[in-house]
């Protein structure tokens, strides 16, 4: 039993034997084989002598390179160079690893400053609740401010989201008609206002085919660019306000080229769908000294508006002819005083009046606003927050002086304003003609408390009536 045992034991010492021999023999096939540079990994024959270094092999050129750069971290002495490497006695004893330690580590890149949190579905009001907010400032026009609530909700939500279950939302792009001063360009500005987004207002009549005179497209992203103070994440959730869009309908029988209607319009459709467009930082034209940056108009709102004049007559043209067939044919002149034609209108009238079919196509939104009528103008007049009447108030509190408008005399701002035919704007304009002299007199006299305007003074009747300083309103009103 002992002997086998004993047999084990020289068999076990004879394999060890073996194995040590041929771990021998490895080394010698080693020999057959050059040295790489544990570093830059180059063969011995191109380097020149490698250095040992506990079991590692450097070039010469890499152990320089490590020299160099602890000498510029100032660990060694700035004159210790190879050869001095070489003559140390125990040269073996130097740990690249410890050497690794002190190098200089590569700079880490800071990341850029945060960014604004990204825009999230939170930040996105209700409809009921924009439309609310809306109520506040523009009067009447109830019909549009529900569409465009519940369209800024749509691209907002499509914004906040970016893909809906591989279902892609389309822009809600909308295009709007509606008279003069019936509060197109309000309702844009207070909506871009309440959702504190930036916001551009360009005048389609001014933009023309790049290379003409005017403002070529993309001058309408750069103008947005600026609103958003060059922030271009910011722009890119803005809103663009393209006004008068009907003066770029196609010509009619054109004969030359249409650099400002109907080439405008085609040059808009690509910014309308959402395209990548190198704008100048900080100017609206482009110029080999301003720098430039991209704006991706994909999640810019397009709002587009329009009087479009003469637009009434296509529709009723239309209706008249659907009308005629059949033998409940409507009497000709059934539209003739309808004031509500406008909201009848379709996509096919709007193509008739000279917009192109690509340009309707990106526009899914249409719709109309009413023409402002005395008691619109009237309620413009005073109920808004920040309404003409409250403005004027606000200025003469400050010299202590009630200002007081009598119902009558408000109708006859309303009905001067009516006459001019440029609905509410026409209100300032009044407003101011007569308050001038208001507004130069009353500071003279200290006694003045309280100024009511009456219908005779709009009129040029009358005067306004005045009362002073610690009288009584009825003894005021009697007298
Ligand atoms: P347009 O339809 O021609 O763009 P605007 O929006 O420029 O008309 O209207 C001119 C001014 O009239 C506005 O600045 C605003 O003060 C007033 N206004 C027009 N419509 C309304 C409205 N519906 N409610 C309140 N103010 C209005």
């Amino acid at each position: 039993m002992q002997d086998k045992w004993k047999d084990n034991i020289e068999e076990t010492e004879k394999e060890e034997l073996m194995e040590i021999d041929d771990l021998q023999d490895d080394d010698d096939e080693d020999d057959d084989f050059e040295k790489i540079c544990y570093m830059c990994r180059r063969p011995e024959s191109k380097t020149g002598k490698m250095i040992s270094l506990s079991g590692m092999t450097i070039c010469p050129d890499c152990m320089q390179k490590t020299l160099d750069s602890i000498n510029g971290s100032g660990i060694l002495p700035q004159t210790l160079n190879m050869d001095d490497i070489k003559k140390m006695p125990n040269i073996h004893m130097i740990n690249l690893a410890d050497l690794q330690g002190h190098m200089p580590k590569a700079k880490k890149v800071k990341k850029k400053a945060a960014k604004a949190p990204e825009f999230s579905l939170q930040d996105v009001p209700a409809p009921h609740y924009i439309k609310q907010q809306l109520d506040e400032y523009v009067i009447g026009q109830d019909y549009a401010k529900k569409v465009i609530s519940v369209a800024v909700y749509n691209h907002y939500k499509r914004v906040a989201t970016n893909t809906m279950n591989e279902i892609e939302i389309d822009k809600s792009n909308m295009l709007m008609i509606g008279p003069t001063g019936s509060g197109k360009t309000y309702l844009v500005k207070t909506l871009a206002r309440l959702l504190q987004v930036p916001l551009a207002i360009a005048d389609a009549t001014s933009l023309t085919e790049a290379g003409y005179i005017g403002d070529d497209i993309e001058s309408v992203v750069s103008k947005l660019l600026a609103a958003a103070d060059n922030d271009v994440e910011k722009a890119e959730r803005g809103i663009i306000f393209i006004d008068e869009i009907d003066k770029i309908a196609k010509k009619q029988n054109a004969h030359s080229r249409d650099v400002s209607g109907e080439s405008v319009q085609q040059g808009l459709l690509k910014l309308l769908e959402g395209s990548e467009v190198e704008v100048p930082v900080g100017a609206t034209n482009k110029n080999a000294m301003v720098p430039m940056t991209t704006v991706n108009t994909k999640n810019i709102l397009f709002i587009c508006g329009g009087a479009f004049p003469d637009l009434e007559d296509i529709i009723k043209e239309r209706l008249n002819k659907q009308g005629s067939i059949g033998f409940r044919a409507d009497l000709k002149d059934k539209y003739d005083n309808d004031p509500n034609l406008i909201a009848k209108v379709t996509m096919e009238d709007l193509r008739k009046y000279g917009m192109i079919p690509e340009f309707l196509g990106r526009m899914p939104i249409v719709y109309t606003l009413e023409a402002l009528n005395k008691e619109a103008l009237v309620k413009i007049l005073k109920e808004p927050k920040n309404a003409i009447i409250k403005q004027y108030q606000k200025l003469l509190e400050l010299d202590e002086v009630q200002l007081c408008f009598d119902e009558g005399a408000l109708e006859a701002i309303a009905e001067k304003a009516l006459e001019r035919k440029t609905g509410a704007r026409a209100l300032r304009s009044i407003i101011e003609d007569f308050m001038l002299d208001i507004m130069y007199e009353i500071p003279k006299d200290n006694n003045i408390g309280r100024v009511t305007i009456t219908r005779e003074y709009i009129e040029k009747t009358g005067g306004p009536r005045i009362e002073m300083r610690g009288y009584q309103p009825q003894i005021a009103q009697n007298a």
